[in-house]
């Protein structure tokens, strides 16, 4: 009896013990969501690395309603490459609570970016009525040197500092109600030199005929988000992506990324829609689709497996105006007619009214 008094006596001193060392603070850690990123299967294409950037979002520094440092949390998460915080230059509705200067942004973000490895690039969007519009200034040493009255020496001041210049948004209604214009300040400053780039698709919106000014100016198209609200608020981060601009580049580095925007390889990636270069758009459909010929004939017709590896489904349409979907990372089986010989991908825009036409011939 004695024994046992003494063995509960025990018990309870353990368990008071372990009580005691635990009643100030009890980590229930599993509460946390975890941070993990998504990872947005891709492939490369014969060459180049297939970069995934947004070169167009906001913070509490200008009308965001985020630190910036979230910014590069978001990415990460959502699988991209690189971004690149741009804030208004000329509106700051929190200028009252948020001190700092227009590099604040990209210096508070910095640490956050090289710990996470997302590429940032330091930008600004020169914010102004149509024409100019807004544009925003890449790849710049100085953000500062843009904040000038007159928008021309605004843009000036990032070419001097070798930026790239993206015209944004073009159609946006709050400037331009009816269409996307191309006004005599824009033509004068193309002709300068001191245009690169332009978003064929905004936040929610695009403007196919971008497309066909992008290729007739030899200008890079761009896709972004454009984002104010938490990125996941705002888009549905786990079912889809954000929009965005794939970035074909030699290797992951910024002076890749900049070569790359120069040199025109990039491609908007808005919803389930692709708008670029068409040998752009070509080879990134053949590194994503691979056809083969089973050898099998199915009622007169060539059965096909086709697996895809993007993220990304292809419409096709037929000559006889059939349509076959071929989804997002799967393995399908397709009958074609013997004599069937092109068939066109319907969400990749190669122009305005044009999209990507396959041979279907040599299969
Ligand atoms: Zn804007
Ligand atoms: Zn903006």
């Amino acid at each position: 009896m004695k024994k046992l008094i003494f063995l509960s006596a025990i018990i309870s001193l353990i368990a008071l013990q372990s009580w005691s060392q635990n009643v100030n603070n009890m980590q229930l850690s599993h509460m946390k969501k975890p941070s993990v990123r998504k990872e947005i299967q891709l492939p490369d294409i014969p060459g180049y690395k297939t970069l995934k950037c947004d070169f167009h979002m906001h913070t509490i520094f200008s009308d965001g309603i985020v630190w910036p440092a979230t910014r590069v949390r978001e990415a990460w998460e959502e699988g991209l490459d690189a971004i690149s915080i741009t804030d208004h230059i000329e509106h700051r509705p929190h200028r009252e609570y948020v001190k700092g200067n227009h590099n604040s942004p990209y210096e508070i973000a910095l640490p956050v970016a090289e710990q996470k490895d997302i590429i940032l690039i330091r930008g600004g969007e020169i914010t102004r009525d149509m024409p100019p519009g807004h544009l925003n200034g890449l790849f710049l040493e100085d953000v500062n040197a843009l904040d000038t009255p007159d928008p021309e020496d605004a843009v000036r001041a990032a070419i001097n500092q070798g930026g790239f210049v993206l015209w944004n948004h073009p159609g946006w209604k709050a400037q331009q109600p009816d269409t996307c214009v191309w006004m005599d300040m824009h033509q004068d400053w193309y002709e300068k030199g001191y245009i690169h780039g332009i978003e064929v698709f905004n936040e929610k919106e695009w403007y196919p005929i971008v497309i066909d000014w992008c290729l007739d100016k030899e200008l890079a198209m761009i896709g972004n988000s454009d984002i104010h609200d938490v990125n996941a608020h705002y888009y549905d981060v786990e079912n889809g992506h954000r929009p965005m601009t794939l970035v074909f580049a030699t290797e992951r580095t910024q002076q890749a990324i900049k070569e790359a925007m120069f040199d025109r390889r990039t491609i908007a990636w808005f919803d389930d829609k692709m708008a670029g270069p068409e040998e752009l758009l070509k080879a990134f459909f053949e590194a994503s689709v691979e056809i083969r010929n089973t050898g099998h004939k199915d009622k007169n017709q060539k059965v096909f497996r086709i697996k895809n590896v993007a993220d990304m489904p292809f419409y096709l349409s037929y000559e006889s105006g059939q349509q076959f979907t071929i989804p997002a990372l799967a393995e399908v089986y397709l009958t074609l007619p013997d004599d069937a010989k092109s068939a066109g991908v319907t969400n990749m825009f190669t122009g305005t009214n044009k999209t990507l036409s396959i041979n279907l011939t040599d299969l």
